[in-house]
C-alpha cells in the first residue's frame, strides 16, 4: 500500500496507473476508520483497480472549533485497516498541503444548504465542496464513493459533479449501523457509555416517523411524534428532524408522493453531535 501525503507523487502513481488503462476509484474520509468507511473501500476495490482512501479532517467544514479538535483521529489503526482491505493508495495530508494558502473561493448551494445541516452549522458544505472539488483534481477518480449516512452531503457533491461537469462517477452506499441501529460514526467513539446506551434512540425516532407516514399519518403530526418520542429519552437534545424529498431537498414535504423522501435527524449527546436518517419510498 502507497502511502502519500503530498499531491506530487499521488499525481505521478495516479498518471503512471492510467498510462496502463487502470481505472480509479476515490474514497474520500475523514479517518478514524469504521465498517461504515470500509464498505465504501470494498465496493471501490470491487468496481476498480485502483483504490485510494484519502484521510483528511478538513478544518474548512469545522464551524466549531472544539469538534475539530475532538474529532477522534488514529492513523496507524487506520492504515492497518486499509492494508488489511488491499486498498492500494492512501492520501493523507497536513493541512499546510491542503491549504497552503487562505482560499478565497466560495462555493453556494442556494436552497440545498439553506436546511438541516447548513443551517445548523453554517459553511459546512462550502468546506466540504472546496475540500472534495480540490480532492477530485488531485486523483482525478473514475468515481468516487460516499455514504448515505451523510444524505444532504451526498446530495450537494451530486450536484456540485453536475455543476461542474467533472468526469466522474458518483456512487453511494446505504448506512450501515452498529446491532442495535446507531448509525456508524467516528463520533461514536466519543460517547460516554451512558450516552452510547441511548444514542440509538435517533433511529428508532427516524423509524417511528417512517412508519407513521407510511401508515398515512400526515407528515406534520408524524415529526411531532417523532419529536415528543425524542423528548422523552434522557442525555439526548434535537437539534433537527425533517423531512425533504430525498433527491430535491424540497421541504417542508406535504404528502408521499412519488419522489421518495428522506428522514433526517441531527441530535447532541454532551457534545458530540450525530447525524442520521432513513429513506421512505412510496410502495
Ligand atoms: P467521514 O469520515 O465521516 O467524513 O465519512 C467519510 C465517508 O464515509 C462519507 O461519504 C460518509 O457518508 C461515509 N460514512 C460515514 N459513516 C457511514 C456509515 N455509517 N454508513 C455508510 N457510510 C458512512
Amino acid at each position: 500500500m502507497q502511502v502519500f501525503s503530498t499531491p506530487e507523487p499521488l499525481k505521478s502513481y495516479i498518471s503512471n496507473n492510467r498510462k496502463h488503462g487502470k481505472t480509479i476509484g476515490l474514497v474520500p474520509t475523514m479517518g478514524a476508520l469504521h465498517q461504515g468507511h470500509l464498505e465504501l473501500i470494498g465496493s471501490s476495490r470491487q468496481s476498480n483497480d485502483i483504490t485510494v482512501c484519502s484521510i483528511y479532517v478538513n478544518p474548512a467544514q469545522f464551524n466549531n472549533q472544539r469538534d475539530l479538535i475532538e474529532y477522534p483521529r488514529d492513523l496507524k489503526q487506520d492504515l492497518k485497516k486499509l492494508k488489511a482491505l488491499d486498498c492500494q493508495a492512501v492520501f493523507c495530508p497536513t493541512d499546510d498541503v491542503m491549504y497552503p494558502g487562505e482560499p478565497v473561493l466560495s462555493m453556494d448551494f442556494g436552497h440545498l444548504e439553506k436546511i438541516m445541516e447548513g443551517s445548523h452549522r453554517p459553511g459546512h458544505f462550502k468546506g466540504v465542496a472546496l475540500v472534495v472539488s480540490k480532492l477530485f483534481h488531485m486523483v482525478q477518480p473514475d468515481t468516487a464513493y460516499f455514504g448515505e449516512k451523510d444524505w444532504q452531503q451526498l446530495v450537494i457533491i451530486k450536484r456540485l459533479v453536475e455543476d461542474l461537469n467533472f468526469p466522474l462517477e458518483i456512487v453511494s452506499m446505504p448506512v450501515i449501523r452498529e446491532a442495535d441501529g446507531l448509525a456508524m460514526s467516528s463520533r461514536n467513539a466519543r460517547l460516554t457509555p451512558q450516552q452510547r446506551g441511548v444514542a440509538n434512540e435517533l433511529h428508532r425516532t427516524l423509524l417511528l416517523v417512517k412508519q407513521q407516514i407510511e401508515n398515512r399519518t400526515a407528515i406534520e403530526m408524524a415529526l411531532k411524534l417523532g419529536k415528543q418520542y425524542l423528548d422523552r429519552v434522557p442525555l439526548i437534545t434535537m437539534e433537527y428532524l425533517e423531512v425533504v424529498r430525498a433527491y430535491s431537498l424540497d421541504h417542508p414535504v406535504e404528502e408521499l408522493g412519488r419522489e421518495p423522501l428522506s428522514i433526517c435527524i441531527a441530535a447532541l449527546l454532551g457534545d458530540v453531535r450525530l447525524i442520521d436518517n432513513v429513506q421512505v419510498f412510496n410502495e
